[in-house]
């Protein structure tokens, strides 16, 4: 069957119905899940950058157990800092970036992350995806961040296939799930947006894998593409 842009957009207002009801069931995916703290949701996805989630993980418990706040890791030596995440990859261009962003933190405004998005964008290793998670689930403004295992569940409910990061179709670059994400934040609350994300989370960690996504098992099935070629069996990457 031939799906149009319009088709897909269909598919991605029933899929975030669909995710709404799915994400608000979940618990915490991840620690920095378990608060609202400006601190952690940030260094957490600075760590997340790159890195797979179970490395940042324990790298984000070893970070803040050892600098709680800006101000602590604003003052860190960053050959500290890289000898307390390098095991998990991190080791220079990261410790780099985070004690630069608490830096600005702590000297630009006054050891507390600013709320405008501009202010947001200005900060050092604060790109789009951070910005969003940062007003979505600890500012609790309507938004949705989408990396790139969210922009590879958007695209296989409307039946495109995956870009391949080397043809640099980065998730706030792709036309598809840009307009995909605008028809998902509109008119929702910031509280609806943060299951929906977390239902997507959970479905691109765990179900809608790279691979050999396991369209049996996951909720999005009747409102997907490529879950209703596969039928109901798990289906090579598309
Ligand atoms: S049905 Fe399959 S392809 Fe579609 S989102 Fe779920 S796991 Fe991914």
């Amino acid at each position: 069957m031939n799906h149009n842009a319009d088709d897909g957009l269909g598919l991605v207002r029933e899929a975030a119905s669909v995710l709404a009801g799915y994400g608000s069931s979940l618990g915490p995916l991840a620690p920095w899940h378990e608060s609202r703290d400006p601190y952690s949701w940030t260094v957490a996805e600075l760590l997340l950058r790159r890195t797979n989630r179970v490395a940042a993980s324990r790298a984000f418990a070893d970070l803040t157990t050892a600098y709680p706040d800006w101000a602590s890791l604003a003052g860190a030596e960053r050959e500290v800092v890289a000898e307390r995440v390098g095991w998990a990859g991190l080791r220079n261009q990261r410790s780099k970036q985070l004690v630069r962003l608490a830096d600005a933190v702590v000297e630009e405004h006054g050891g507390e992350l600013p709320g405008e998005l501009e202010a947001l964008r200005a900060l050092p290793g604060v790109g789009p995806y951070i910005a969003d998670a940062i007003r979505l689930h600890v500012l609790d403004q309507p938004a949705l961040p989408v990396d790139g295992g969210v922009q590879r569940v958007l695209r296989r409910v409307m039946g495109l296939p995956i870009p391949s990061a080397t043809r640099g179709s980065t998730p706030y670059r792709d036309g598809p799930v840009t307009a995909a994400r605008a028809v998902i934040v509109s008119g929702r609350s910031a509280a609806e947006l943060r299951a929906i994300h977390l239902g997507l989370l959970s479905i691109s960690w765990g179900v809608c894998i790279k691979t050999t996504p396991r369209c049996g098992e996951c909720p999005l099935r009747p409102h997907c593409v490529v879950g209703q070629r596969a039928g109901g069996g798990a289906v090579r990457a598309v």
